[in-house]
């Protein structure tokens, strides 16, 4: 199905000449570009916001940026889908070694360039994931919650009572045992 789009944002770009042009990328990129975010989700449908500042600071080619995205997971309590509100920003100097790594003031995080080109969508999509909290829970109590914990304690107890069964008949056996020894 083809979705009409607000703009039409760049997947890649040079990021040194970005910093040269003092860009700024700001817009929406569709969530279904994310394929490794795409794995963690239960729809890929919707927007992820972006907004990248290439810029020069305190002589640093650097890049600012924000990401935010409304994402569908699967609530770890009961199962079913649950929104969360990811957001993550981020302020990287942009070099081409290692060795710059340790001149950095610490404000920074080093970026190396391994190309001349960038993908944006492996670093908008490393900062989702970085952002995406450990755990997902509805908010208020699910609904579905009580009804399966109910279900979890019934097996859980039935188990026990099965686990407890072998001991019993043992028990049984030895109070029969001990009767005919009498
Ligand atoms: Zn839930």
């Amino acid at each position: 199905m083809q979705t009409q789009l607000p703009t039409e944002l760049p997947e890649t770009a040079n990021f040194v000449r970005q910093v040269e042009l003092n860009r700024t990328i700001e817009g929406v990129y569709p969530i279904a570009k994310f394929a490794r975010l795409g794995e963690v989700l239960l729809s890929d449908e919707g927007f992820v916001t972006v907004k990248l500042e290439f810029t020069r600071s305190v002589g640093i080619a650097s890049l600012r940026g924000k990401v935010s995205a409304q994402l569908l997971v699967e609530c770890q309590r009961c199962l079913k889908p649950v929104e969360t509100e990811v957001s993550g920003s981020f302020k990287f100097a942009l070099v081409h070694s290692e060795d710059e790594f340790d001149l950095l003031p610490e404000e920074f995080e080093p970026y190396l360039l391994e190309d001349e080109e960038q993908s944006i969508i492996d670093l908008v999509e490393d900062e989702l994931l970085l952002s995406l909290p450990m755990v997902t829970i509805h908010q208020e109590a699910c609904s579905e919650f009580m009804s399966n914990q109910n279900e979890a304690v019934k097996t859980a107890i039935k188990a026990e009572k099965e686990a407890e069964n072998p001991f019993a008949a043992l028990k049984a056996l030895k109070e029969e045992l001990s009767n005919k020894a009498n």
